[in-house]
C-alpha cells in the first residue's frame, strides 16, 4: 500500500484485519466480514441536454445486513471507483454498529461530474439510478442518503421516482430529504454537529481550551462548512484556514464562515477570499493548529505527510482520510484522532431518526433531534475512548473493536456462523 494513492478498500480490509488480531475474531466471522454481501453494478443511459446519450456507471454495495437494513449515502463523483464504494460501505457497517443503530452498511456511487451537468441532467441521472436499483432498496431493505456532491434535492427526486414504482408515497426509502417532504429537523448539519460533540468530549479528556483554540478545515462542502459555522457557535476560537478542491485560504486573524460561504457561492471556490493568503490543501493539513478537520475525501493523511501533522486533535469528518501507516505515526506522535466512523456518525444517526419519524408519521423539533444526537455521539465517543485505554490501542482500532464485536455477536446469534 505504498503506491501513490492507496486503494480505499485495501485500507478498509487492513483495518479489519488489524481488529481481527486484537480481538482474536472468529475466523469464519472474519471471512464473511472481509467482503461485501452484495454489489449491484448498473449502466445508466442518460439523455444529455445536447440530445446525445451518455452512459454513466453506477454502483450500490450492500456490505453487511446483520444488524438491520443496510444504510449509506450515494456519491456523485468523477473519481468514483467500485473499491471506493466498497470501502465506504464497509465503513458504514462499522459506523452504524458503533453508534448502536439497528442498521447495516451500504454505499452507492455514480461516476459523473455534477459540476459540469445541468439541473435537468442531474435530475434525469438521479431518476435513472433509482430506475436501475429500485428493486434492491426500500425502507426495510436498504436506505440511501446524501454523500459527496449529492443533496436534499437529489434525495427528493430519488424518493419521488421510487414512489412511482410503488404507486404510493414512500418517504422512508431515502433520508436527507428536506423537512417539507419527510426530512428530519437537524439533518442538514448533523454530520458536523455530531463531530462537534466528539471534539467537545476529546477536549475535556485532553484539557484543550476550545475557546482559545485554532482550527483548520479541509473541505468546504456540507460537512466542512457546517463545521466552520458550528465551531463558532459551540466553541468560539479561530478558524485560521479552510479549503476546497481548488485550494485553500489562510488568515491568522480567523475567518468568518458565512462570508467565506457567500464568496464560494459567488465564485465557486473559497480561494481569493479577501485579506487571506493562498495555501494548498497539502499545506493546510500541516498547519500548527489545535484541531484539524479533514472534511473532504479519502487518503489525505498518508505515510508521506503524517510526520508533519502538528494538530493536537484530528477530527475526521471525511470518510477514510487517514491510511493505516499514517495512523501509526499519528498515534506515536501523541495526536488524538477522532476516527471517521465515530466523528462523522452524526449524519447517519439523524438519518436513522428521519427513518423513525417517517414510520411514526410524527416529527420532532430541532431541539429534540439535537439532544438525541448529543446522547448517541457522547456515548459512542466514550465507549471508544474507554476501549482504547483498556487495550492500549489507538482510537480507530478501538472504534473497530466496539463495532466489529457487535456485528460478530449478532452474526452468532442469528446463526450465520457457528462456534
Ligand atoms: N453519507 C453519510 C455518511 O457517510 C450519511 C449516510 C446516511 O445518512 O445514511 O455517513
Amino acid at each position: 500500500m505504498s503506491s501513490e494513492k492507496p486503494n480505499p478498500f485495501e485500507v478498509a480490509q487492513k483495518q479489519l484485519e488489524d481488529c481481527a488480531k486484537i480481538i482474536n475474531l472468529n475466523a469464519n466471522v472474519y471471512r464473511i466480514l472481509r467482503v461485501p454481501m452484495r454489489e449491484i453494478h448498473v449502466s445508466l443511459p442518460l439523455r444529455m441536454d445536447d440530445g446525445s446519450i451518455q452512459v454513466f456507471k453506477g454502483f450500490r454495495v450492500q456490505y453487511n445486513d446483520t444488524l438491520g437494513p443496510t444504510k449509506g449515502g450515494i456519491r456523485f463523483h468523477p473519481d468514483e471507483t467500485i473499491d471506493t464504494v466498497r470501502a465506504l460501505a464497509a465503513w458504514m457497517t462499522w459506523k452504524c454498529s458503533l453508534v448502536d443503530l439497528p442498521l447495516g452498511g451500504a454505499k452507492g456511487g455514480v461516476i459523473c461530474n455534477p459540476k459540469e451537468m445541468s439541473l435537468g441532467e442531474l435530475e434525469r441521472l438521479s431518476r435513472a439510478y433509482i430506475d436501475a436499483i429500485w428493486q434492491f432498496i426500500g425502507p426495510d431493505k436498504d436506505i440511501p442518503a446524501p454523500d459527496v456532491y449529492t443533496d436534499a434535492q437529489i434525495m427528493v427526486w430519488m424518493m419521488d421516482e421510487y414512489s412511482k414504482f410503488l404507486g404510493k408515497n414512500q418517504f422512508g426509502v431515502i433520508t436527507g430529504k428536506p423537512p417539507i417532504l419527510g426530512g428530519s429537523a437537524g439533518r442538514d448539519d448533523a454530520t458536523a454537529r455530531g463531530g462537534m460533540y466528539t471534539i467537545r468530549e476529546a477536549a475535556k479528556e485532553f484539557a484543550t481550551d476550545l475557546k482559545k483554540a485554532t482550527y483548520a478545515i479541509q473541505g468546504y462542502g456540507n460537512a466542512g462548512y457546517n463545521a466552520a459555522r458550528l465551531i463558532k457557535t459551540f466553541f468560539g476560537g479561530k478558524i485560521i484556514a479552510v479549503s476546497d478542491s481548488k485550494g485553500g485560504i489562510l488568515s491568522k486573524e480567523g475567518l468568518d464562515p458565512k462570508k467565506v460561504l457567500e464568496h464560494k457561492n459567488k465564485t465557486r471556490s473559497v480561494i481569493n477570499f479577501p485579506n487571506t493568503e493562498m495555501i494548498s490543501n497539502e499545506d493546510l493539513l500541516e498547519l500548527e493548529v489545535d484541531v484539524l478537520l479533514p472534511s473532504a475525501l479519502e487518503n489525505v493523511i498518508t505515510e508521506k505527510n503524517a510526520k508533519n501533522i502538528k494538530a493536537k486533535i484530528v477530527a475526521e469528518l471525511a470518510n477514510g482520510p487517514t491510511t493505516p501507516e499514517a495512523d501509526d505515526v499519528l498515534y506515536k506522535n501523541g495526536i488524538h484522532v477522532i476516527p471517521d466512523f465515530l466523528c462523522n456518525a452524526g449524519g447517519v444517526t439523524v438519518s436513522y431518526f428521519e427513518m423513525v419519524q417517517n414510520l411514526y408519521m410524527y416529527y420532532w423539533d430541532e431541539k429534540e433531534v439535537h439532544e438525541r444526537l448529543n446522547k448517541k455521539m457522547t456515548t459512542a465517543y466514550h465507549s471508544v475512548l474507554d476501549t482504547s485505554k483498556e487495550y492500549n490501542i489507538n482510537m480507530r482500532q478501538a472504534a473497530y473493536v466496539v463495532a466489529v464485536r457487535r456485528v460478530a455477536e449478532a452474526m452468532k446469534l442469528r446463526g450465520r456462523v457457528h462456534s
